[in-house]
């Protein structure tokens, strides 16, 4: 029988020098005004240096790095997209490069970001009076006040809009609040936490800001062993009979839609970050795939190598001009429930499936966190989910396409 000829090992021809991972193939960032370029740019240069060289030790000890808040201040980035209110003020794209940009290094970071930028002063932003806005937004914006969200509870979550079981009843100028929040980033250390209750007089869903070392009856247990997000610190609250002023109730809040226009902003954030995620795994995995030398060649100059790489850059390129032109529609004021709800359901999905690749790229060593595509891989579940899981935005989702209502 015809035996083939032995190869000898030879290095495939590859472009020389090999090209530097880039995940930003379309250059969306370059759509930016040089102004807004310039801070995401500062951004990056902070994450690289600052946050990428010590995060995989904080996140395999499940603690958040404190001694980079001091630099994160210095930055100038509280309150971006918001106007006045000593806030950064800047476009809506700007935002959610940030948050891409956040998330590209580390998913946990943007997260933190996310909850006190658009969850927590969001909500001051949409729902307070202008007195709330002046008293609580320029701290905010100066991270003086860091702050936290919470809305879902250990038995409400996705059922949240008619469900929540914690309670204000008023009395005088002031209200009395009893319940618990759960996976409430941010709150097992932040200073003022957004309370969502069911108001017992008309039961519709207000909104009460909660200052949480001044609050009796305010605890904030530390949510342990998680297995993704692990540098975001998720808290389980409980309140008992807290005794919260008439002032601190968000004055322009009547129900659970006023809750939920804070969600459709934040929501189309996390795919941002969502977005970044999956761009930070694929550069990780793409440096080590042009590195790693199997049968004497790098795993990136294998065809089926590639074809995993070239379907995780097309994922990454699909998801980045759906939220940029999500963020156009919200600079537009055209954003509806359903455009947010198929950005973040689309991009997580495609950050799940890309972060997959990019784990199997790295065989054995994709499963150790010293290797970093472990985290991308993990924290992508935690995006899959929070803000409303994949099937609730297909709801709301198939809800404006069909015009029937699946919700039960
Ligand atoms: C890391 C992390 C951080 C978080 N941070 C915050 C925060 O800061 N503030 C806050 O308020 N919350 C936060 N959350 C909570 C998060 O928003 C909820 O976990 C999420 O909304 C889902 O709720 P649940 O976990 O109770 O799941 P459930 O609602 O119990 O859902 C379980 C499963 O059932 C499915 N399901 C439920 N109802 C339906 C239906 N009608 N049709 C089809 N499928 C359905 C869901 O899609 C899901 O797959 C966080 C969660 C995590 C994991």
């Amino acid at each position: 029988m015809a035996t083939l000829p032995k190869q000898p090992i030879t290095m495939p021809k590859a472009a020389k020098p090999v090209p530097a991972p880039n995940s930003d193939f379309y250059e969306l960032a370059e759509t930016l005004p040089a102004e807004e370029l310039a801070v995401v740019k500062q951004v990056r240069t902070f994450l690289e240096t600052k946050v990428a060289p010590i995060i995989t030790k904080y996140w395999v000890e499940d603690e958040f790095p404190f001694e980079v808040l001091p630099e994160i201040k210095k930055l100038n980035i509280g309150g971006v997209a918001m106007k006045g209110y000593d806030c950064r003020g800047g476009s809506t794209l700007l935002f959610g490069l940030l948050a891409m940009e956040m998330a590209r290094v580390d998913s946990s970071i943007a997260t933190f970001y996310g909850v006190h930028n658009g969850l927590a002063m969001g909500s001051i932003y949409l729902g307070g009076s202008e007195e709330q806005k002046q008293k609580w937004l320029p701290p905010m914006a100066r991270w003086e006040k860091i702050g936290c969200f919470g809305l879902t509870e250990p038995l409400v979550g996705s059922g949240a809009s008619g469900g929540l079981t914690t309670t204000a009843k008023r009395d005088g100028d002031t209200w009395i609040i009893n319940g618990q929040k759960k996976w409430i980033g941010n709150a097992p250390w932040c200073d003022i936490s957004i309370i969502w209750a069911r108001n017992l007089a008309d039961n519709q869903v207000n909104g009460f800001i909660v200052e949480n070392k001044n609050t009796p009856g305010f605890k904030v247990e530390k949510i342990q062993n998680k297995i993704a997000l692990k540098v975001v610190q998720n808290g389980l609250i409980t309140m008992e009979n807290c005794r919260i002023p008439e002032e601190n109730r968000l004055q322009a809040d009547k129900s659970f839609r006023d809750t939920a226009a804070v969600l459709k902003m934040t929501r189309y954030m996390v795919g941002w970050e969502a977005t970044g995620c999956a761009m930070g795994a694929y550069e990780n995995a793409l440096k080590y795939c042009q590195e790693r030398l199997q049968f004497g060649k790098p795993i990136a100059s294998f065809q089926l190598v590639q074809d995993l790489l070239a379907k995780m850059i097309a994922n990454i390129t699909a998801s980045q001009c759906l939220v940029v032109r999500t963020a156009q529609l919200d600079a537009e004021g055209k954003m509806t429930d359903a455009h947010a709800a198929l950005a973040k359901a689309f991009t997580t999905a495609k950050c799940r499936e890309t972060v997959a690749w990019a784990r199997e790229l790295l065989g054995g060593n994709g499963i150790a966190a010293d290797y970093k595509v472990a985290r991308f891989f993990a924290d992508a579940e935690a995006l899959y989910s929070y803000e409303g899981t994949y099937q609730m935005q297909n709801l709301i989702l198939g809800k404006a396409i069909t015009g029937f209502s699946a919700f039960v």
